[in-house]
């Protein structure tokens, strides 16, 4: 926590604003709109799942309908696709960022549109760990084919690409404040909408879709998706060190990088360019056994796990869970070798330079080099 929260969850008490809406829910949906840049109206929401699920929703996605969306991932981004009884499309990664692969995104609208006589009806690439994908590459195959873009920037505010904000390249961003995430307000999401009219019927959708009338009346379905006031409290809180929290992750991210430098075998994810700007949420390596004397992942996990230092694999593809079994999948196996490969270390916030280095220590000695 940052500090002020508390003062805000107060003024709520104080007040009696214990809904989901309020002074604090306007309050941290004013800080994000700035953060963002001031150009998108964000609605705060019950969590980034609930984001997704309207996004797709307002797109018209429907039974039936595909909708391509990153396979490496956490399964949130494809998840809500379900819920519309639509078909998740998986495209596989590139190895420069780690996410969405612009060539195998083209072939994939190419092969649907051939096998269906349609288009996907969204595309979602996500920005894994922080790190912005290629879009500028993504933006113009999507604007080309003239289908509307969802980024799921959940692990990514805060990054920048070309020096805009992640979430606001899309026609819907959708970003997570979920207990793990570089902000929280322990559970809860937020929908960055590209128009107010976009913004208006995403309030509509998350309170049940109430129309206009004295009595309840309803021609829409609706969901009961909108942020507490209480959690809002947190989540202006947590916005005033948004900026430390960044900073901080990318600090902690250079000291692994400084002294991964030394190890032969161990790469970090990296931004590629000087036009990347991630906040390096988390930070995550690959391990190559050529290299490291056939030292793989697995043993650095276990060594790391021995040593009370919790790792985890990255991500396992979404292609390759047996709820997506039969899915299609466009790719190279780019996203596979990754989830064989890869390490998420320890990165919170609060971890101290002394903790960080003894992680360092446990992976160097287990590779001893
Ligand atoms: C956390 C996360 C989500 C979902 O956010 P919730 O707020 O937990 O629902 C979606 N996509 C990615 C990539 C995430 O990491």
């Amino acid at each position: 926590m940052g500090g002020s929260e508390q003062k805000y969850i107060k003024e709520a008490f104080d007040t009696n604003w214990v809904v989901p809406l309020g002074p604090n829910v306007n309050g941290f949906e004013d800080d994000l709109k700035h953060y963002l840049g001031g150009e998108h109206s964000v609605v705060a929401l019950s969590a980034g799942t609930a984001a997704l699920h309207l996004a797709l929703v307002q797109l018209g996605v429907g039974y039936g309908d595909e909708v391509i969306c990153q396979s490496f991932t956490f399964a949130a981004s494809a998840n809500p696709i379900t819920y519309l009884g639509g078909k998740p499309i998986f495209v596989d990664s590139e190895a420069d960022t780690w996410n969405m692969s612009p060539y195998h995104l083209q072939e994939a609208i190419k092969d649907r549109i051939a096998k269906t006589g349609k288009k996907p009806k969204a595309i979602i690439p996500v920005h894994l760990y922080g790190m912005p994908a290629k879009m500028d590459e993504i933006m113009e195959i999507a604007n080309r084919y003239e289908i509307p873009v969802i980024e799921d920037a959940a692990e990514a505010l805060g990054s920048e690409f070309d020096g805009v904000k992640c979430g606001t390249f899309g026609t819907f961003g959708i970003l997570s404040f979920n207990g793990n995430k570089i902000i929280t307000t322990s559970g809860g999401g937020a929908l960055v909408c590209s128009t107010q009219e976009q913004a208006r019927k995403t309030m509509f959708l998350a309170t049940q879709a109430r129309d206009n009338a004295p009595h309840y009346q309803h021609s829409e379905i609706g969901f009961n998706y909108r942020m507490s006031n209480i959690c809002a409290g947190i989540g202006r809180g947590q916005a005033e060190v948004l900026s430390l929290r960044v900073a901080r992750r990318r600090e902690i991210n250079e000291i692994y990088r400084k002294a991964f430098a030394e190890i032969k075998g161990i790469t970090l994810q990296s931004e590629p360019n000087e036009k990347y700007f991630s906040n390096y949420w988390l930070t995550s390596i690959t391990v190559n056994p050529a290299e490291t004397d056939g030292i793989t992942r697995e043993d650095l996990r276990l060594a790391c796990d021995a040593g009370n230092i919790e790792t985890r694999p990255l991500w396992k593809p979404m292609h390759l869970q047996p709820v997506f079994a039969n899915a299609p999948f466009y790719g190279d196996g780019t996203s596979e070798k990754l989830f064989n490969d890869g390490l998420c270390l320890p990165a919170g916030s609060i971890l101290t330079n002394e903790q960080i280095n003894r992680v360092i220590e446990v992976i160097r000695q287990t590779i001893g080099q």
